[in-house]
């Protein structure tokens, strides 16, 4: 068996053209949805999804505004700038790009982004509404893996989802959205036992560790849909994901191409929460 690719680019092509629609409608209204995205030193991953960031905006129809300051500021000259952020009305989200530099504590950083404007959905009140299943702004990575399993009309309903990874911007809330759909749910990580034996229980299996080939051909139930969250480099430098792509994709039904999968959506779903925002503000 060779299973279907679910194709992250075409996806986020076909819902940034949706968004555009949405931004229009908008801007007919006089309102353009606005992010903010700050960046503090000089990080060269960070400085290269920033400038992704900024542009996807730009194409979608979205203003952006990317501050970008030294290493050397301090927390209290990012809070106020966070503030400042909080209270400009042409702002609709805010994204403040992690990691910061060592003396500045990103999660009061976080916390200090208004709860309407929290497009990253980090913020505890989002964390909380995601937990309660009120209204918020979900992590865009899950949220992307979600969109995923919905371009292919995939039934979670009392399906097994396996969830590798329990960190707060990804495998947590990723089990959570899944629960809300009626998944049966097991989280696994680093002190899991017999790892295999619980992914060759899955329906569904999400990888989000940062190791390569986490999951190999031999622990997939044929059939199952693998959304691989994972960016690593292989031998050769080239961009990997945490699944043994060539094997997997034998014995799955659907998977995740890296790159080409998870990854544009998590901006994709970025311009979805700040439009969101920008017409929540404005409802
Ligand atoms: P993280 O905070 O480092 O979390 C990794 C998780 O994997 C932890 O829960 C860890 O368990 C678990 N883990 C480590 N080794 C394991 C093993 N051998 N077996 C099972 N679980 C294991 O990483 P993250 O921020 O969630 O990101 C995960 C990956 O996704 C990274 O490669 C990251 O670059 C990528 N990512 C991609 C996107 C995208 O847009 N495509 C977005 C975000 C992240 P413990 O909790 O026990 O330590």
């Amino acid at each position: 068996m060779t299973a279907q690719l679910i194709d992250g680019i075409a996806l986020s092509k076909q819902l940034r053209t949706e968004v555009a629609v949405r931004a229009l409608a908008l801007k007919a209204k006089g309102i353009t949805p606005g992010l903010a995205v700050v960046l503090v030193g000089d990080n060269p991953a960070s400085q290269v999804y920033v400038r992704n960031k900024v542009k996807a905006c730009q194409d979608g129809g979205l203003h952006s505004v990317l501050e970008k300051y030294d290493a050397e500021m301090t927390e209290s000259e990012l809070l106020a700038r966070v503030q400042a952020l909080n209270n400009d009305p042409a702002i609709h989200g805010i994204l403040v790009q992690l990691p910061l530099p060592a003396h500045i504590d990103a999660q009061k950083v976080t916390e200090a982004i208004s709860p309407a404007k929290d497009v990253d959905g980090f913020h505890i009140a989002s964390a909380g509404a995601l937990m309660t299943g009120m209204p918020g702004f979900w992590p865009c990575t899950p949220y992307g893996c979600m969109k995923m399993l919905e371009s292919i009309g995939y039934e979670l309903r009392g399906k097994h989802a396996v969830v590798i990874g329990r960190s707060n911007i990804v495998g947590k809330p990723m089990a959570l959205m899944l629960l809300h759909k009626d998944a049966t749910v097991t989280i696994c990580h680093s002190r899991t036992q017999n790892l295999k034996t619980l992914t060759l229980q899955a329906d569904v299996i999400v990888a989000a560790v940062g190791k390569r080939d986490v999951l190999t051909a031999d622990m997939v139930k044929p059939g199952a849909v693998v959304l691989d969250v994972g960016m690593n480099r292989n031998d050769e430098g080239k961009l990997c994901g945490d699944v043994d792509f060539a094997g997997v994709k034998e014995v799955a039904g659907f998977i995740t191409p890296v790159p080409g999968g998870v990854g544009p959506m998590t901006i994709t779903m970025l311009l979805v929460n700040t439009l969101e925002a920008a017409e929540r503000a404005n409802s």
